[in-house]
Protein backbone atom coordinates (compact mmCIF):
# COMPACT_ATOMS: atom_id res chain seq x y z
CA UNK A 1 0.00 0.00 0.00
CA UNK A 2 1.19 3.42 -0.89
CA UNK A 3 2.48 5.62 2.02
CA UNK A 4 0.28 8.00 3.58
CA UNK A 5 1.58 11.77 4.36
CA UNK A 6 -0.29 13.68 6.81
CA UNK A 7 -0.21 17.31 5.75
CA UNK A 8 -1.31 19.45 8.25
CA UNK A 9 -2.07 23.17 6.72
CA UNK A 10 -4.73 24.19 4.01
CA UNK A 11 -2.44 27.08 2.18
CA UNK A 12 -0.69 27.40 -0.56
CA UNK A 13 2.57 25.89 0.79
CA UNK A 14 0.63 22.90 1.94
CA UNK A 15 -1.63 22.28 -0.99
CA UNK A 16 1.67 22.17 -3.25
CA UNK A 17 3.04 19.34 -1.37
CA UNK A 18 -0.24 17.57 -1.47
CA UNK A 19 -0.39 18.15 -5.14
CA UNK A 20 3.46 16.80 -5.96
CA UNK A 21 2.78 13.73 -3.25
CA UNK A 22 -0.62 12.40 -4.90
CA UNK A 23 0.85 12.76 -8.32
CA UNK A 24 3.74 10.51 -7.70
CA UNK A 25 1.07 8.07 -5.28
CA UNK A 26 1.40 9.03 -2.00
CA UNK A 27 -1.90 9.23 -0.16
CA UNK A 28 -2.40 12.03 1.59
CA UNK A 29 -4.61 13.32 4.39
CA UNK A 30 -4.40 17.41 4.09
CA UNK A 31 -6.23 19.08 7.62
CA UNK A 32 -6.11 22.72 8.25
CA UNK A 33 -7.96 24.55 11.23
CA UNK A 34 -10.64 26.46 9.09
CA UNK A 35 -13.73 25.51 6.90
CA UNK A 36 -11.56 26.93 3.76
CA UNK A 37 -8.05 28.09 4.04
CA UNK A 38 -7.99 31.85 5.50
CA UNK A 39 -4.63 32.61 6.19
CA UNK A 40 -1.94 34.82 3.72
CA UNK A 41 -2.25 32.34 0.86
CA UNK A 42 -5.59 34.15 0.23
CA UNK A 43 -4.88 37.42 1.65
CA UNK A 44 -2.20 38.31 -1.10
CA UNK A 45 -1.68 39.67 -3.89
CA UNK A 46 -1.68 35.90 -6.42
CA UNK A 47 1.50 37.27 -8.03
CA UNK A 48 3.70 35.06 -9.53
CA UNK A 49 7.31 37.44 -9.13
CA UNK A 50 9.97 36.16 -10.54
CA UNK A 51 11.89 39.37 -11.96
CA UNK A 52 12.73 40.89 -8.37
CA UNK A 53 14.20 37.88 -7.19
CA UNK A 54 18.08 37.84 -5.41
CA UNK A 55 20.73 36.59 -8.25
CA UNK A 56 21.56 32.66 -7.68
CA UNK A 57 19.65 30.34 -5.82
CA UNK A 58 16.44 32.50 -5.23
CA UNK A 59 16.38 33.28 -8.90
CA UNK A 60 16.60 29.53 -9.66
CA UNK A 61 14.31 28.59 -7.26
CA UNK A 62 11.99 30.77 -9.23
CA UNK A 63 12.34 29.95 -13.00
CA UNK A 64 11.64 26.31 -11.55
CA UNK A 65 8.70 27.48 -9.86
CA UNK A 66 7.32 29.12 -13.05
CA UNK A 67 8.11 25.55 -15.16
CA UNK A 68 6.06 24.24 -12.50
CA UNK A 69 3.36 26.40 -12.23
CA UNK A 70 2.56 25.91 -16.36
CA UNK A 71 2.75 22.22 -15.52
CA UNK A 72 0.48 22.64 -12.50
CA UNK A 73 -1.84 24.44 -15.14
CA UNK A 74 -1.73 21.86 -17.50
CA UNK A 75 -3.21 19.40 -14.52
CA UNK A 76 -5.73 21.03 -12.87
CA UNK A 77 -8.68 22.57 -14.47
CA UNK A 78 -9.18 26.43 -13.94
CA UNK A 79 -6.09 27.04 -11.94
CA UNK A 80 -6.12 30.73 -12.79
CA UNK A 81 -2.58 30.76 -13.81
CA UNK A 82 -2.31 33.93 -16.14
CA UNK A 83 1.28 34.53 -17.87
CA UNK A 84 0.38 38.51 -17.70
CA UNK A 85 3.76 40.05 -16.94
CA UNK A 86 4.90 42.64 -15.12
CA UNK A 87 5.80 46.51 -15.54
CA UNK A 88 8.19 48.28 -12.76
CA UNK A 89 7.57 51.78 -13.35
CA UNK A 90 9.98 54.39 -12.83
CA UNK A 91 8.86 57.83 -12.18
CA UNK A 92 11.97 59.21 -11.56
CA UNK A 93 15.58 59.75 -13.54
CA UNK A 94 17.26 58.12 -10.55
CA UNK A 95 15.00 54.76 -10.84
CA UNK A 96 15.68 55.00 -14.55
CA UNK A 97 19.41 54.48 -14.05
CA UNK A 98 18.68 51.75 -11.51
CA UNK A 99 16.72 49.82 -14.45
CA UNK A 100 19.27 50.92 -16.94
CA UNK A 101 22.57 49.19 -14.55
CA UNK A 102 20.22 46.70 -13.77
CA UNK A 103 19.82 45.47 -17.61
CA UNK A 104 23.22 44.65 -17.85
CA UNK A 105 23.15 42.58 -14.83
CA UNK A 106 24.13 39.07 -16.34
CA UNK A 107 20.98 37.63 -15.48
CA UNK A 108 18.98 40.12 -16.80
CA UNK A 109 17.99 37.87 -20.32
CA UNK A 110 16.98 34.96 -17.73
CA UNK A 111 14.46 37.30 -15.85
CA UNK A 112 12.83 38.61 -19.00
CA UNK A 113 13.04 41.63 -18.03
CA UNK A 114 12.98 44.27 -21.00
CA UNK A 115 13.80 48.43 -20.54
CA UNK A 116 10.68 50.20 -22.44
CA UNK A 117 10.05 54.03 -22.52
CA UNK A 118 6.78 55.06 -21.42
CA UNK A 119 5.39 54.87 -24.65
CA UNK A 120 6.35 51.49 -25.42
CA UNK A 121 5.36 50.16 -22.26
CA UNK A 122 1.75 51.74 -22.81
CA UNK A 123 1.50 49.44 -26.18
CA UNK A 124 1.66 46.62 -23.48
CA UNK A 125 -0.32 47.89 -21.05
CA UNK A 126 -2.38 50.83 -22.63
CA UNK A 127 -3.89 51.57 -18.72
CA UNK A 128 -0.80 52.73 -17.28
CA UNK A 129 -1.98 56.51 -18.54
CA UNK A 130 0.22 58.75 -16.26
CA UNK A 131 3.72 60.38 -16.62
CA UNK A 132 6.50 58.36 -16.35
CA UNK A 133 10.14 58.14 -17.36
CA UNK A 134 10.18 54.37 -18.44
CA UNK A 135 9.29 50.72 -17.45
CA UNK A 136 10.91 47.57 -16.56
CA UNK A 137 8.71 45.01 -18.77
CA UNK A 138 9.03 41.20 -16.94
CA UNK A 139 7.95 38.82 -19.40
CA UNK A 140 8.23 36.11 -16.44
CA UNK A 141 6.31 37.13 -14.01
CA UNK A 142 2.71 35.80 -13.73
CA UNK A 143 -0.90 36.00 -11.58
CA UNK A 144 -2.69 33.60 -9.78
CA UNK A 145 -6.43 34.20 -8.16
CA UNK A 146 -6.19 33.72 -4.38
CA UNK A 147 -9.77 33.47 -4.20
CA UNK A 148 -10.12 30.30 -6.56
CA UNK A 149 -6.67 29.03 -6.75
CA UNK A 150 -6.76 26.65 -3.42
CA UNK A 151 -9.92 25.74 -3.80
CA UNK A 152 -9.58 24.59 -7.38
CA UNK A 153 -6.62 22.72 -6.47
CA UNK A 154 -8.64 20.84 -4.29
CA UNK A 155 -11.21 20.28 -6.41
CA UNK A 156 -8.58 18.65 -8.45
CA UNK A 157 -7.13 16.84 -5.98
CA UNK A 158 -10.38 15.12 -4.32
CA UNK A 159 -10.82 13.57 -8.26
CA UNK A 160 -8.42 11.13 -6.91
CA UNK A 161 -8.67 8.19 -4.21
CA UNK A 162 -5.57 8.84 -2.31
CA UNK A 163 -6.34 12.33 -1.40
CA UNK A 164 -8.55 13.78 1.50
CA UNK A 165 -9.16 16.78 3.06
CA UNK A 166 -10.34 17.36 6.46
CA UNK A 167 -11.28 20.87 7.09
CA UNK A 168 -12.27 22.17 10.80
CA UNK A 169 -9.72 20.19 12.61
CA UNK A 170 -7.22 22.08 14.48
CA UNK A 171 -4.26 20.31 15.15
CA UNK A 172 -2.74 20.57 18.59
CA UNK A 173 -0.26 17.84 18.65
CA UNK A 174 1.87 15.62 16.20
CA UNK A 175 3.69 12.97 17.92
CA UNK A 176 6.26 10.34 16.28
CA UNK A 177 3.99 7.03 16.96
CA UNK A 178 5.56 3.29 16.81
CA UNK A 179 4.37 2.35 13.75
CA UNK A 180 4.92 6.60 12.09
CA UNK A 181 3.44 10.29 12.87
CA UNK A 182 0.46 11.10 14.85
CA UNK A 183 -1.62 14.18 14.44
CA UNK A 184 -4.03 14.91 17.33
CA UNK A 185 -7.36 17.07 16.85
CA UNK A 186 -8.82 19.18 19.60
CA UNK A 187 -12.00 17.16 18.97
CA UNK A 188 -9.75 13.79 20.10
CA UNK A 189 -9.65 12.36 16.79
CA UNK A 190 -6.35 11.04 15.53
CA UNK A 191 -4.54 10.79 12.29
CA UNK A 192 -2.40 8.36 11.87
CA UNK A 193 0.54 8.47 8.47
CA UNK A 194 4.08 7.45 7.75
CA UNK A 195 5.01 10.76 7.06
CA UNK A 196 4.06 14.37 8.82
CA UNK A 197 4.69 17.49 7.26
CA UNK A 198 3.47 20.73 8.97
CA UNK A 199 2.48 23.55 6.80
CA UNK A 200 1.27 26.12 9.47
CA UNK A 201 2.08 29.25 7.54
CA UNK A 202 2.92 32.23 10.16
CA UNK A 203 1.22 29.90 13.28
CA UNK A 204 4.78 29.68 14.71
CA UNK A 205 2.81 28.62 18.20
CA UNK A 206 0.63 26.17 18.23
CA UNK A 207 2.97 22.97 16.86
CA UNK A 208 6.33 23.00 17.74
CA UNK A 209 6.62 26.62 19.41
CA UNK A 210 9.89 25.39 21.14
CA UNK A 211 11.46 23.86 18.13
CA UNK A 212 9.94 27.21 15.68
CA UNK A 213 11.51 29.92 18.34
CA UNK A 214 14.53 28.66 17.68
CA UNK A 215 14.54 28.95 14.20
CA UNK A 216 15.69 32.24 11.71
CA UNK A 217 11.87 32.89 11.44
CA UNK A 218 9.53 35.91 11.92
CA UNK A 219 6.07 37.12 11.21
CA UNK A 220 5.40 40.40 8.97
CA UNK A 221 1.95 41.94 8.54
CA UNK A 222 0.97 43.60 5.72
CA UNK A 223 -1.83 46.38 4.42
CA UNK A 224 -3.85 45.31 1.29
CA UNK A 225 -6.65 47.21 -0.30
CA UNK A 226 -9.01 46.36 -3.27
CA UNK A 227 -11.22 48.43 -5.52
CA UNK A 228 -14.16 48.45 -7.57
CA UNK A 229 -13.49 47.43 -11.29
CA UNK A 230 -11.23 49.26 -12.63
CA UNK A 231 -13.63 49.30 -16.28
CA UNK A 232 -10.47 48.44 -18.39
CA UNK A 233 -8.02 46.31 -18.87
CA UNK A 234 -4.74 45.97 -16.79
CA UNK A 235 -3.07 43.69 -18.90
CA UNK A 236 0.14 43.12 -16.61
CA UNK A 237 1.20 43.74 -13.03
CA UNK A 238 2.62 47.21 -11.90
CA UNK A 239 4.79 47.77 -9.54
CA UNK A 240 6.42 50.95 -8.53
CA UNK A 241 9.94 52.42 -8.63
CA UNK A 242 9.98 51.47 -4.80
CA UNK A 243 9.56 48.20 -5.34
CA UNK A 244 13.37 48.19 -6.63
CA UNK A 245 14.09 49.22 -2.95
CA UNK A 246 12.62 45.75 -1.43
CA UNK A 247 12.76 43.11 -3.74
CA UNK A 248 17.00 42.16 -3.93
CA UNK A 249 17.31 41.79 -8.14
CA UNK A 250 18.47 45.56 -8.30
CA UNK A 251 21.70 45.07 -6.31
CA UNK A 252 23.63 48.02 -8.96
CA UNK A 253 25.41 50.71 -7.43
CA UNK A 254 22.55 53.23 -8.43
CA UNK A 255 20.27 51.57 -6.08
CA UNK A 256 22.29 53.04 -3.17
CA UNK A 257 22.29 56.65 -5.27
CA UNK A 258 18.71 56.74 -4.86
CA UNK A 259 17.19 59.34 -2.83
CA UNK A 260 15.11 58.94 0.58
CA UNK A 261 11.60 57.41 0.15
CA UNK A 262 8.68 59.23 0.92
CA UNK A 263 8.53 59.28 4.70
CA UNK A 264 5.43 57.96 4.95
CA UNK A 265 6.54 54.74 2.66
CA UNK A 266 9.88 54.91 4.51
CA UNK A 267 8.12 54.39 7.45
CA UNK A 268 6.05 51.91 6.61
CA UNK A 269 8.35 50.23 3.96
CA UNK A 270 6.13 50.26 1.39
CA UNK A 271 6.10 49.65 -2.22
CA UNK A 272 3.24 49.82 -4.53
CA UNK A 273 2.05 46.13 -6.06
CA UNK A 274 -1.29 46.35 -8.13
CA UNK A 275 -2.48 43.33 -9.90
CA UNK A 276 -6.29 43.34 -11.39
CA UNK A 277 -8.42 40.70 -10.65
CA UNK A 278 -10.29 38.67 -13.48
CA UNK A 279 -13.44 40.25 -12.16
CA UNK A 280 -11.95 43.58 -12.88
CA UNK A 281 -11.28 44.73 -9.61
CA UNK A 282 -7.84 46.02 -8.54
CA UNK A 283 -5.62 44.39 -5.59
CA UNK A 284 -3.31 46.98 -4.09
CA UNK A 285 -0.30 47.48 -1.58
CA UNK A 286 1.74 46.93 0.57
CA UNK A 287 2.99 48.08 3.84
CA UNK A 288 5.68 45.80 5.87
CA UNK A 289 5.41 45.65 10.00
CA UNK A 290 8.11 43.54 11.56
CA UNK A 291 7.89 44.34 15.10
CA UNK A 292 5.47 42.37 17.03
CA UNK A 293 2.77 42.60 18.85
CA UNK A 294 1.30 44.01 16.09
CA UNK A 295 -1.11 46.97 15.26
CA UNK A 296 -4.74 46.21 15.61
CA UNK A 297 -5.34 48.99 13.30
CA UNK A 298 -5.32 49.78 9.32
CA UNK A 299 -3.76 52.55 8.96
CA UNK A 300 -5.12 55.34 6.39
CA UNK A 301 -1.90 57.57 5.70
CA UNK A 302 -0.70 54.50 4.25
CA UNK A 303 -3.76 53.83 2.34
CA UNK A 304 -3.84 57.04 1.07
CA UNK A 305 0.22 56.93 -0.19
CA UNK A 306 -1.21 54.13 -2.05
CA UNK A 307 -3.78 55.38 -3.57
CA UNK A 308 -1.70 58.96 -4.80
CA UNK A 309 0.91 56.35 -6.48
CA UNK A 310 -1.87 53.87 -8.16
CA UNK A 311 -3.74 56.92 -9.35
CA UNK A 312 -0.47 58.55 -10.85
CA UNK A 313 0.77 55.93 -12.58
CA UNK A 314 -3.06 54.97 -13.85
CA UNK A 315 -2.82 58.80 -14.44
CA UNK A 316 -6.79 58.49 -13.46
CA UNK A 317 -7.78 58.71 -9.79
CA UNK A 318 -8.07 55.26 -8.60
CA UNK A 319 -11.71 53.48 -9.11
CA UNK A 320 -13.52 53.25 -5.22
CA UNK A 321 -11.87 51.18 -2.61
CA UNK A 322 -14.03 48.59 -1.80
CA UNK A 323 -12.11 46.50 1.14
CA UNK A 324 -9.11 46.79 3.57
CA UNK A 325 -7.38 43.66 5.01
CA UNK A 326 -4.32 42.61 6.31
CA UNK A 327 -2.32 39.55 6.07
CA UNK A 328 0.50 38.02 8.12
CA UNK A 329 3.46 35.59 6.73
CA UNK A 330 5.85 33.99 7.82
CA UNK A 331 9.60 34.88 6.99
CA UNK A 332 13.01 33.40 7.02
CA UNK A 333 15.53 35.85 8.39
CA UNK A 334 18.33 34.94 6.69
CA UNK A 335 16.77 35.56 3.29
CA UNK A 336 16.80 31.54 2.99
CA UNK A 337 14.28 29.95 0.64
CA UNK A 338 12.27 28.69 3.47
CA UNK A 339 12.23 26.56 6.76
CA UNK A 340 12.59 23.22 7.16
CA UNK A 341 12.70 22.40 10.59
CA UNK A 342 13.36 18.60 11.05
CA UNK A 343 10.89 17.38 14.28
CA UNK A 344 12.10 14.03 14.21
CA UNK A 345 12.26 11.30 11.29
CA UNK A 346 8.76 11.84 10.14
CA UNK A 347 7.41 14.84 11.15
CA UNK A 348 8.84 17.98 9.22
CA UNK A 349 7.89 21.97 9.20
CA UNK A 350 8.19 23.57 6.32
CA UNK A 351 7.22 27.78 6.82
CA UNK A 352 9.27 30.78 6.22
CA UNK A 353 9.29 31.24 2.03
CA UNK A 354 8.32 35.33 3.31
CA UNK A 355 6.45 37.51 0.47
CA UNK A 356 7.33 35.12 -2.40
CA UNK A 357 5.32 31.76 -1.23
CA UNK A 358 3.09 32.18 -3.41
CA UNK A 359 5.45 32.64 -6.27
CA UNK A 360 8.04 29.32 -5.07
CA UNK A 361 5.41 26.79 -3.68
CA UNK A 362 5.57 24.92 -6.71
CA UNK A 363 9.33 24.72 -6.05
CA UNK A 364 9.65 24.24 -2.45
CA UNK A 365 7.47 21.54 -2.41
CA UNK A 366 9.24 19.67 -5.30
CA UNK A 367 12.60 20.67 -3.62
CA UNK A 368 11.23 19.13 -0.14
CA UNK A 369 9.86 16.09 -1.44
CA UNK A 370 13.80 15.28 -3.49
CA UNK A 371 15.34 16.87 -0.07
CA UNK A 372 13.01 13.83 1.79
CA UNK A 373 13.48 11.23 -1.21
CA UNK A 374 10.01 10.53 -1.50
C1 LIG B 1 -0.81 40.48 2.19
C2 LIG B 1 0.12 39.47 1.59
C3 LIG B 1 0.47 39.58 0.25
C4 LIG B 1 1.33 38.63 -0.31
N1 LIG B 1 1.55 38.65 -1.66
C5 LIG B 1 2.26 37.66 -2.23
C6 LIG B 1 2.38 37.56 -3.63
O1 LIG B 1 1.75 38.30 -4.38
N2 LIG B 1 3.21 36.64 -4.16
C7 LIG B 1 3.88 35.75 -3.37
O2 LIG B 1 4.66 34.97 -3.90
N3 LIG B 1 3.69 35.73 -2.03
C8 LIG B 1 2.90 36.66 -1.45
N4 LIG B 1 2.71 36.66 -0.12
C9 LIG B 1 3.29 35.58 0.68
C10 LIG B 1 2.46 34.31 0.56
O3 LIG B 1 1.09 34.61 0.60
C11 LIG B 1 2.83 33.37 1.72
O4 LIG B 1 4.22 33.16 1.74
C12 LIG B 1 2.14 32.02 1.53
O5 LIG B 1 0.77 32.18 1.33
C13 LIG B 1 2.39 31.14 2.73
O6 LIG B 1 1.64 29.96 2.55
P1 LIG B 1 1.50 28.92 3.73
O7 LIG B 1 0.73 27.79 3.22
O8 LIG B 1 2.85 28.68 4.34
O9 LIG B 1 0.72 29.72 4.88
P2 LIG B 1 -0.83 30.06 5.11
O10 LIG B 1 -1.48 30.55 3.89
O11 LIG B 1 -0.86 30.92 6.32
O12 LIG B 1 -1.48 28.66 5.45
C14 LIG B 1 -1.24 27.98 6.65
C15 LIG B 1 -2.47 27.18 6.99
O13 LIG B 1 -2.18 26.32 8.07
C16 LIG B 1 -3.31 26.23 8.91
N5 LIG B 1 -2.86 25.82 10.25
C17 LIG B 1 -1.85 26.38 10.97
N6 LIG B 1 -1.69 25.72 12.12
C18 LIG B 1 -2.64 24.72 12.13
C19 LIG B 1 -2.99 23.70 13.07
N7 LIG B 1 -2.35 23.59 14.25
N8 LIG B 1 -3.99 22.86 12.77
C20 LIG B 1 -4.65 22.97 11.59
N9 LIG B 1 -4.36 23.92 10.66
C21 LIG B 1 -3.37 24.79 10.94
C22 LIG B 1 -3.89 27.64 8.87
O14 LIG B 1 -5.27 27.62 9.21
C23 LIG B 1 -3.63 28.06 7.42
O15 LIG B 1 -4.76 27.79 6.59
C24 LIG B 1 1.86 37.59 0.49
C25 LIG B 1 1.51 37.50 1.83
C26 LIG B 1 0.63 38.43 2.38
C27 LIG B 1 0.25 38.30 3.83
Amino acid sequence: MAKQILIIGGGVIGTMHALRLVKRGYRVVQIDRDPVPLQASVRNFGLVWVGGRRAGEELEEALLARELWDEVAADVRDLSLRSNGSLTIARTTAEVKVMEQSMALPDAEARGWQLLSAEEARQINPAVRGKFEAALYCSKDAAVEPAHLLHNIRHHLLAHDNYSWVPNTEIVDVNEGPTGPVAFAATGEMFHGDFALVCPGADHKSLFGAQLAESPIRRVRLQMMSTVPLGEELTTSVGDGDSMRYYPAYDVPALREMPPQDPIAAGAKMQLLMVQRTDGTLTIGDTHEYDEPFDIFLREPEYDYLIDVASDILGRPLPKVARRWDGVYSQRTDGAICERTHISKTIVVVTGPGGRGNSLAPAIAENTVRILGF
